[in-house]
């Protein structure tokens, strides 16, 4: 203790007479005193009344300073939109260049636009073009909103290109479009910024024990609906990443670069990037990586501050911002920053660092990656345009010419599907007859990508089932996991789209000979209402989102709703499986028709009016097994100890993209206020044992005795099992042969070692936990017997992540619903250790315990991951909506 407060004065003596904090780094001129600013024009102190690097600038004071250059220099500043973020906060990007590159700013476009294309454009053409283009770079700050510095070092990037009159900086942007986006997550920064200014006092502190130190649930990493956005560039579930995709394929920059905040006792990390790799990334763009890696270098050994490359931060999964346009034929890259977290940050080594230390440093490797792409621009034109080509090659000499998705099982997730594709840059055709290629007869309507397209990489990385990381790799994980270290792996290994959606996708090594439309952007495709005029009632197929939409807006217009629990056939309208929604005339009041026709079209489900209720098969309308829907109030856990990332993933998928209002609930109040008036509570994935005491417990299990429906995600289904909700087991590491339970006594007999793998049998510890799984996509199986899994298909795909593993929960309590599929077919996509995929086989992934009038619903791992698993909606949807119904 005594020595923690020595540092600790030690640091505040440090912070006076530390000239690198406040006095030498404040102002642009100090970040760069080699530049030459001339009479410094748009400083920051100038229009924002402080020097740069000595506060954390707002989201609000940003665009202010972004617009004021703008209005210094019209003819070399743009300033475009491309979105809004959920607070209502714009969302921009700066585009500086030299006036004659702007003024012809739509050549530039067009001209990128006509490279990024050789099927349109042909060699001489883009021999011109490589010639007389501009190089462009895309640096993109902040979409960590507590990774702080980067923000600053966009507004300093900015300021420096339109002011430096050295002969250098001029030359860079004669040949070179910089594309600034300086604040990816305003949400999430205006959180940091508000909380961190509200905890500081007489003096900055630095020490890691701070208020300013530490911030509260939700930490400023994570947008509104609290999710990591550097994970979301394959589903583009949120607007601040699919507005960038827009724009990012409006001009395909060259480079890319997204700058970033890590550890404040580490260095500053920029390319190359680390094992595994993708194997889609190709080997000339890993030379760029390294010309970019090399000139950073240069620079920091010239302003003598640290860098490390290699070592951590792969590009292996295609979701983060420094990936996704690597499979578009730019070279994408991310840099961190050690962060201050703040205005100082007392380092282990005894250094304090400076918020303006970080401004500068990502400052200066964004300057120097400027250069790069200046020096270089012939060749990473010409680098492009070879890769455009090779795509398109690739797609015509491979084996698989076409993918082929039929929209007939799910039409709402191939849709959104087929959308995706398109919003990420790739060509996705429909149907317009019916088809048969490769030996399968396809239906109308059917989606068709032809793989010879510039985007052949991007689309294999959505769609191909399997990525595999290099064998010797994958040797050495093993040989760290035998040593107890952690693996090497950053993210999951496992994000195949079409498994994610849960829809059947085919390749063939033919095109289709078929008329065909191009599918335009649109994630629903308006549905619509037939027999509008029925007399009796109005059905609609359950089993996709459509139908999970159209279901939560009736409800929260007040229409009756009722749901069958079994399959039906109906005398005219034909099959319905379980779970179906039923709307009579009877129920609901005038003025049905025009309610349906709104509804229907956007939800995008079929709405299918009948003039009967005669059935030839299955339960009719007035049926003990069809179900009257109430809107349910659903409750989830909010703040600590819940996930940020599982409640606002869950709340998101609720509210976002099935259209239902939650209501959030702190942790705390849960505690103390009785639950009444909650028909469904959900417990995000989280640690709940150190917070919910006995007594709290107690209320939850009364209040389901009573008939609530208590939804555990994840870490929290293990919290139940713990506390006896739940009645079933968490699985240690099943026993390894010759693995034996180590004697507690000082002195044991002798024994004799063999062999070096007795040896290693030896040490390996008995009574472990599973080994974690990093993120793979696995194969369930589905009791379709069950309410609960009511228009759901007989197989479904969940992430597993972690090692949880659960004993099924016996008959006497309750039933298995979805279980991870038998070894031979476990594994969907990624990679799983052996000895945890020859465990997982029939444990269960989704539980339901009755409980009094009330139940228990128990998902051992995440359904809303990322907002990304949506084959499991229809599950979660008949746990939300239809379980309420059970209950009472
Ligand atoms: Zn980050």
């Amino acid at each position: 203790m005594r020595s923690l407060k020595f540092a600790a004065i030690i640091a505040a003596v440090s912070w006076f007479i530390n000239p690198s904090y406040a006095q030498q780094l404040a102002g642009e001129k100090s970040l760069l005193p080699e530049a030459n600013y001339g009479n410094s024009e748009v400083t920051v102190e100038k229009v924002l009344g402080y020097p740069l690097g000595t506060k954390i600038t707002s989201p609000a004071d940003m665009s202010r300073y972004f617009e004021a250059l703008k209005q210094a220099y019209p003819k070399q500043v743009k300033l475009l939109e491309y979105g809004k973020s959920w607070e209502g906060r714009t969302l921009y990007y700066a585009v500086i260049s030299s006036e004659d590159n702007m003024a012809d700013f739509d050549g530039f476009m067009q001209g990128m636009q006509a490279l990024a294309d050789p099927r349109k454009t042909n060699s001489d053409k883009a021999e011109q073009l490589i010639d007389e283009l501009p190089g462009s770079i895309w640096l993109s700050y902040g979409v960590h909103g507590n990774e702080i510095s980067s923000p600053e070092a966009a507004m300093m990037t900015a300021y420096h290109l339109l002011h430096d009159q050295r002969e250098q900086t001029q030359r860079w942007l004669d040949n070179t479009m910089v594309f600034i986006d300086p604040l990816q997550n305003p949400d999430g920064r205006a959180r940091f910024v508000d909380r961190y200014y509200m905890s500081v006092g007489l003096e900055h502190s630095g020490d890691r024990r701070s208020a300013e130190q530490n911030e509260p649930w939700p930490n400023g990493r994570t947008n509104h609906y609290l999710f990591d956005m550097n994970r979301d560039w394959i589903a583009l579930t949120q607007p601040e990443i699919s507005g960038q995709i827009d724009a990012l394929l409006k001009y395909y920059p060259l480079v890319f670069v997204d700058l970033h905040e890590m550890s404040g006792d580490s260095t500053y990390y920029f390319t190359p990037e680390a094992r595994p790799y993708n194997p889609l990334i190709t080997e000339s763009q890993r030379e760029t990586l390294n010309w970019i890696g090399k000139n950073n270098g240069q620079w920091f050994d010239e302003k003598g501050f640290d860098y490390f490359t290699r070592e951590i931060f792969d590009a292996f999964y295609p979701g983060y911002g420094a990936s996704w346009p690597l499979y578009q034929g730019s070279v994408a890259m991310t840099y961190e920053m050690a962060s201050a977290r703040g205005h100082l940050f007392d380092r282990t080594d005894g250094d304090v660092l400076t918020y303006a230390d970080g401004v500068q440093q990502h400052f200066i490797a964004s300057i120097s990656t400027i250069q790069t792409v200046s020096e270089r621009r012939e060749a990473l034109l010409q680098k492009f345009w070879e890769y455009r080509k090779s795509a398109v090659e690739a797609g015509e000499d491979g084996d698989v010419r076409s993918i082929i998705l039929p929209a007939k099982d799910d039409p709402a997730a191939a849709r959104k599907l087929a959308s995706l594709l398109v919003e990420q840059g790739a060509e996705v055709k429909q149907a317009e007859k019916a088809f048969d290629v490769c030996g399968t007869d396809y239906e109308a309507g059917a989606y068709i990508i032809d793989m010879a397209q510039p985007a052949h990489r991007m689309i294999r990385t959505l769609m191909d089932k399997q990525v595999d990381m290099a064998d010797d790799f994958l040797a050495e994980q093993e040989q760290r996991r035998n040593n107890n270290l952690p693996d090497q792996i950053y993210d999951v290994t496992g994000w195949s789209l079409p498994l994610m959606f849960n829809v059947d996708s085919y390749t063939c090594d033919d095109l289709p000979d078929v008329a065909t439309a191009f599918v335009e952007e649109g994630r629903i495709e308006p549905g619509k209402v037939t027999n509008p005029d029925a007399k009796v009632a109005f059905l609609i197929r359950w089993g996709d989102m459509n139908a999970g939409r159209f279901l939560t807006a009736a409800l929260r217009e007040g229409l009756e709703v009722r749901q069958s629990e079994l399959a039906f056939t109906h005398e005219s309208a034909g099959e319905f499986p379980s779970g179906s929604l039923i709307l009579t005339r009877a129920d609901n009041p005038d003025g049905l028709q025009a309610k349906l026709k709104k509804l229907a079209e956007a939800s995008g489900a079929t709405v299918e009016g009948v003039d009967t209720s005669w059935m030839t098969e299955g339960p009719n309308f007035g049926s003990h097994n069809v179900s009257k829907l109430e809107a349910p109030n659903i409750a989830i856990a909010w703040d600590e100890p819940a996930s940020p990332y599982s409640a606002g993933h869950t709340r998101f998928v609720i509210e976002r993209q099935m259209g239902y209002p939650v209501t959030a609930i702190r942790t705390m109040q849960l505690l103390q206020d009785d639950l009444d008036g909650l028909d469904v509570l959900i417990l995000p994935e989280g640690a709940y044992s150190g917070v919910f005491n006995d007594k709290s417990v107690e209320k939850i299990q009364r209040w389901v005795s009573d008939g609530g429906v208590l939804l555990t995600l994840g870490r929290a289904s293990a919290w139940a099992v713990e506390t006896g909700l739940l009645n079933t087991q968490l699985e240690r590491k099943v026993p390894e042969e010759g693995v034996t339970e180590p004697d507690e006594a000082i002195k044991v007999d002798g024994k004799v070692i063999e062999s070096r793998d007795q040896f290693l049998t030896e040490i390996k510890p008995h009574g472990a936990d599973p080994d974690w799984v990093p993120g793979a996509l696995l194969n369930a199986e589905v009791d379709t017997k069950h309410w609960l899994s009511a228009g759901v298909k007989p197989q479904v795909v969940s992430i597993y992540n972690g090692n949880d593993v659960f004993t099924p929960i016996d008959i006497d309590h309750g039933r298995n619903i979805a279980w991870f599929a038998g070894a031979d077919s476990l594994l969907a996509s990624g990679f799983l250790w052996d000895d945890i995929a020859q465990q997982l086989p029939y444990k269960p992934l989704l539980m339901w315990q009755p409980s009094g009038k009330g139940m228990i619903i128990s998902f051992t791992q995440e359904p809303t991951y990322r907002a990304y698993m949506d084959g499991l909606n229809t599950l979660l949807m008949n746990a939300l909506f239809l379980a309420p119904a059970k209950a009472q």
